[in-house]
């Protein structure tokens, strides 16, 4: 990551924060005549970043952490298994239709698909079945099998990655979820999933401190 530049009021909201903290953001806005609203962004980034800690009803104080070094070491101490959500698995010979009734009563936007022995074998998601089902084909009559994508074709993760790796992933890709997976005798048993909410969610915990 390259190292992160502060813009001027940024600089000047760490000097009160580090000379007067804690302090209130309404506080810190008075003494530079701006409008809380104004300098709303600045604390987020400050507080993101890792400078300032923020606590409910007390306000802003200056961490004391080495400035560009805190978000990184947030952003790469989080793991899949404190992110990830149960996975949502499907066997490989129900049939499209099943598969696309059971998607809306998960509310999910991948299925994962397992074998008799609940191993990984392949993945669906949205425009999979979409595909077939603009195909005409009578949808009870086939099986996912014949239209997931299939092993060793899946992008998979385990849950003690870091998040960070999952997402490059995700993008790479161009894909929205992973399975989280553990190594078994038999195969790749499914432990979990991780999706683009998953995600975003991790994004949003970095600012949990912050007034949003
Ligand atoms: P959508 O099709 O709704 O845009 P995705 O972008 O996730 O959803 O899927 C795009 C294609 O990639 C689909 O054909 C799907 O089967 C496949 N796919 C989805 N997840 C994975 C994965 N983890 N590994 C490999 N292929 C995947």
């Amino acid at each position: 990551m390259s190292r992160m530049e502060l813009n001027k009021r940024q600089d000047e909201i760490l000097e009160i924060v580090k000379a007067d903290g804690p302090i209130t953001g309404e506080q810190i806005a008075e003494r530079l005549s701006l409008t809380r609203a104004t300098i709303r962004p600045d604390l987020a980034i400050l507080t993101m970043a890792g400078f300032l800690d923020a606590r409910p009803r007390v306000g802003y104080f200056y961490s004391g952490k080495k400035k560009d070094q805190h978000l990184t070491e947030n952003m790469m101490n989080m793991k899949v298994r404190d992110f990830q959500s149960i996975p949502v698995v499907v066997k490989e010979s129900l049939s499209v239709y099943d598969a696309i009734t059971q998607m809306f009563l998960e509310d999910v936007g991948t299925l994962i698909v397992v074998d008799d022995q609940s191993r990984l074998t392949g993945i669906l998601s949205r425009k999979d079945l979409l595909r077939t089902a603009i195909g005409g084909t009578d949808l009870e009559k086939i099986p996912v099998h014949m239209i997931m994508t299939r092993m060793p074709n899946i992008a998979y993760c385990r849950k003690n990655e870091a998040l960070v790796h999952v997402a490059k992933v995700l993008i790479e890709r161009q894909i929205d979820a992973l399975p989280v997976v553990e190594e078994t005798e038999e195969g790749l048993s499914v432990i979990g999933r991780i999706t683009k909410t998953n995600i975003t969610s991790a994004f949003l915990s970095l600012a949990e401190n912050h007034d949003l």
